[in-house]
């Protein structure tokens, strides 16, 4: 027996798999692996009727009763736990909350490299040999062989790779001199090589606070010292210095001996903001979503490990493993980019309180624009507010110009709608102060729609209910949503008629009609479009920045964190693109967008201006985010939410039915709606709740798929949990047809 029994108790493993499975199952330990089995391994067992091979996470060990059903482990994957107790526990927490499966978690949670067990890889140092010592003064060298003996006195020893770069010779050079006993060249580990490398940026001292910032950072270094929870929401205007409150909380943390987690929207973790954190601390590593997996491997092991102060990237850094985690900052808290949208469907603000709770360290979550759910817990002191209300140096905020475009006139007649008069004066103006230029329009490619003149017909998607979008350079029609792409028709294909109208305005279009305002400046579009390439986003900007570029047009991605003296001029081409969205959170994410771009001038000596052409200049999101006046915003659209059970008045959670056949949709959706309203008359004091739906998702069809949903609003997240887990219990699952469960949804479309 290769387990045996004691009292009747076997030693099993609970294992959980990388499916949507809500428990753990159990396998019995063979003797051989009683001392190797521990918790966070992964294990190869055999799963279902097949008992096919398959690979899980360890989560516990324990004694049961003897049964004959119980399988064995086949063998333990890892020599060494991949993820710790603590993470163990967090992700539980996780699949909990979000209804999903342990595994789906930690899959989700641990690289891919690390998964593999790679070993760190080698590269290759140099350095000066005796010879080099001995009797490199009486010998003439080469003055690409005296640049590597300068460099290499400056750093050294150095990656052979970094020498090259710093001075600008071929690796043969080095390579030479290593075979002629000048250099002497080391494998060393890559991890090692690295932090070497990173020293090299200079380090600075912090800079001088103002009154503000130093108190603020005091409550929360104080904080930081006394080493317990609580969350702070840091509301700061756009240039009031927040990130230099964060500089000094993670620095607090650092002397402690702990490490700092910090969290930026993918859009903002720019160059720019990176060098702002390397500047400060050497132990620190980026954790970029495009990284390559062996490097984001790499990084996650080095964070393990406990060599790594601070840890910045995107939202999936909130699981960074940290041994010793005393902090966690959250910049621009509000960004629904911090929602993941597929499974696990976690929100990395809200777990990130959850596990700063969970270690009871601190956390900050700041933002000029604070999510009504944060601002929200603030106002109830479950968060510490803490403000910054004016910029550094005194610096005032941008008078924001509100042009009507029902009836200011275009810059000229072609450009009605698109561009007025009072923009191009507006840019003229700062142009010749030799001041430059952003302008935000939100919506990429050229024309972004195609319409038929007779019947009306919008060209859509074959595969989504959406309008295709026009790009001229390639010619091409492009789903934005599904990349399914097609040459333009010449003509309507529901009534045939020939002149069908290409219409609304993208970056590329902007672009093209800015260069015909402007032909004697420079103009440089950033979009998704036009950063393809790597380090093309890093060289727009770089261009920006050194006043290469007079003009530069963009998307979203030049809306945030920029900071750039010498803008004098944001023009918002067309600011009311979200506002009529059907989610409840259209007029917040508008007012925080609008508030982000017209943070981006006012920031140098000389003073900035805002233009918004909008056909609403009455619309409350627009009117406050023009006053720079978020109190009054929120204090006036959260009353809406309130009288309307609507977030942060409720917990929300959203199930989406789809399939292929729009009919077998339809039919699970109505009966699992029946489901939900019964399950209702089984949950005891479960408060106040309300269910909408099943209806068509606004957006029906989306790559091939039907799409109904329901929103259920409800007190208490448990309620909605047994509700959706009573009903869908109910339900017999069909093939070909998906059920996605989103707790705190932000997609609503
Ligand atoms: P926010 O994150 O609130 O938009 P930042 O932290 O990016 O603001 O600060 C904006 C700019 O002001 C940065 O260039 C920063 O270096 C500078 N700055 C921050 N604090 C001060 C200060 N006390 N005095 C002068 N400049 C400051
Ligand atoms: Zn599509």
């Amino acid at each position: 027996m290769d387990n045996p029994v004691q009292d009747d108790l076997v030693f099993v493993a609970d294992i959980v798999f990388d499916r949507p499975l809500r428990k753990p199952f159990s396998y019995l330990i063979p003797t051989d692996l009683f001392n190797l089995i521990s918790k966070g391994k992964r294990v190869r067992v055999p799963l279902g009727k097949g008992n096919k091979p398959t690979i899980g996470f360890c989560v516990e060990t324990r004694h049961i009763p003897s049964d004959p059903k119980l399988k064995s482990i086949f063998a333990i994957m890892d020599e060494e736990p991949l993820v710790s107790t603590h993470l163990l526990e967090f992700t539980k927490w996780i699949a909990d909350y979000y209804l999903c499966g342990w595994g789906q978690v930690l899959q989700a949670v641990v690289p891919a490299w690390v998964r593999s067990g790679a070993t760190t890889p080698k590269v290759f140092i140099v350095d000066f040999s005796d010879k080099f010592h001995i009797s490199s003064a009486t010998k003439k060298f080469s003055p690409q062989q005296t640049r590597i003996f300068e460099q290499l006195h400056l750093h050294h020893p150095i990656a052979i790779k970094d020498l090259c770069i710093k001075s600008s010779c071929n690796p043969s050079v080095v390579n030479r001199l290593v075979e002629t006993d000048w250099l002497i060249k080391t494998a060393i580990d890559e991890d090692q090589a690295f932090f070497g490398a990173l020293q090299t940026i200079p380090l600075d001292p912090s800079i001088h606070l103002n009154d503000e910032q130093i108190s603020v950072s005091k409550t929360i270094t104080d904080q930081v010292h006394s080493g317990k929870f609580c969350t702070f929401l840091l509301h700061g205007v756009t240039g009031s210095g927040k990130t230099e409150v964060y500089l000094e909380a993670i620095e607090a943390t650092i002397k402690n001996g702990r490490q700092a987690i910090v969290m930026v929207p993918e859009i903002s973790l720019t160059p720019q903001t990176v060098y702002r954190f390397k500047k400060r601390f050497s132990k620190i590593v980026v954790l970029h979503s495009n990284l390559r997996e062996a490097e984001r491997g790499k990084n996650w092991k080095l964070v393990a490990e406990g060599k790594v102060d601070v840890v910045i990237g995107p939202r999936s850094t909130v699981f960074a493993p940290c041994p010793n985690l005393g902090l966690i900052v959250i910049d621009e808290e509000h960004e629904n980019s911090f929602k993941q949208d597929n499974t696990p469907r976690y929100h990395g603000r809200d777990i990130a309180v959850k596990r700063a709770r969970m270690l009871d360290i601190p956390i900050v979550l700041g933002s000029a624009t604070p999510s009504f759910e944060s601002w929200h817990n603030a106002c109830k002191n479950n968060y510490k507010m803490l403000t910054l209300s004016k910029r550094v140096r005194d610096l005032p905020m941008p008078p924001v110009y509100l042009v009507d475009m029902k009836t200011s006139p275009p810059a000229s007649p072609s450009l009605r709608g698109m561009i007025s008069e009072d923009l191009q004066k507006g840019m003229k103006r700062a142009l010749s102060q030799n001041g430059q230029v952003m302008l935000f329009l939100n919506r990429r490619g050229f024309h972004t729609f195609i319409q038929c003149p007779t019947c009306k017909t919008v060209e859509n998607c074959k595969h989504c209910d959406l309008a295709m979008t026009f790009h001229k350079r390639k010619n091409i029609l492009l789903c934005h949503h599904c990349g399914d792409e097609k040459k333009p028709a010449t003509r309507c294909e529901t009534c045939k008629t020939e002149t069908i109208q290409f219409k609304g305005m993208g970056t590329e279009k902007l672009e093209e009609e800015i260069t015909k305002l402007f032909p004697d400046k420079v103009i440089r579009r950033m979009d998704s479009d036009s950063t393809t390439k790597p380090g093309s986003h890093e060289y727009i900007l770089n261009a920006f920045r050194e006043g290469l570029i007079n003009i530069l047009v963009g998307t979203q991605m030049i809306a945030k964190g920029l900071d750039f003296p010498n803008v004098l001029l944001v023009g918002v081409i067309n600011p009311d693109t979200g506002i009529h969205i059907p989610d409840f959170r259209a007029s917040e994410r508008t007012f925080q967008l609008l508030s982000q771009v017209a943070g981006r001038t006012g920031r140098g000596d000389k003073p900035g201006m805002v233009y918004f052409q909008t056909y609403y200049p009455e619309h409350p999101a627009i009117v406050s985010a023009a006053k720079h006046d978020f109190i009054s915003f929120v204090d006036e659209e959260i009353k809406h939410r309130q009288s309307l059970f609507f977030p942060p008045f409720c917990r929300l959670a959203r199930i989406v039915i789809r399939s292929k056949s729009a009919e077998s949709a339809a039919t699970f959706s109505d009966e699992l709606g029946e489901q939900l309203r019964l399950a209702t008359t089984e949950i005891k004091g479960s408060g106040k709740l309300k269910i909408l739906g099943p209806t068509e998702a606004p957006v029906f069809k989306l790559k091939e798929y039907h799409r109904f949903h329901v929103q259920l609003h409800a007190e208490k997240h448990t309620v909605l949990h047994q509700l959706i887990q009573v009903a869908l219990g109910k339900m017999k699952p069909i093939s070909g047809l998906e059920v996605i469960v989103d707790i705190d949804p932000y997609n609503l479309l």
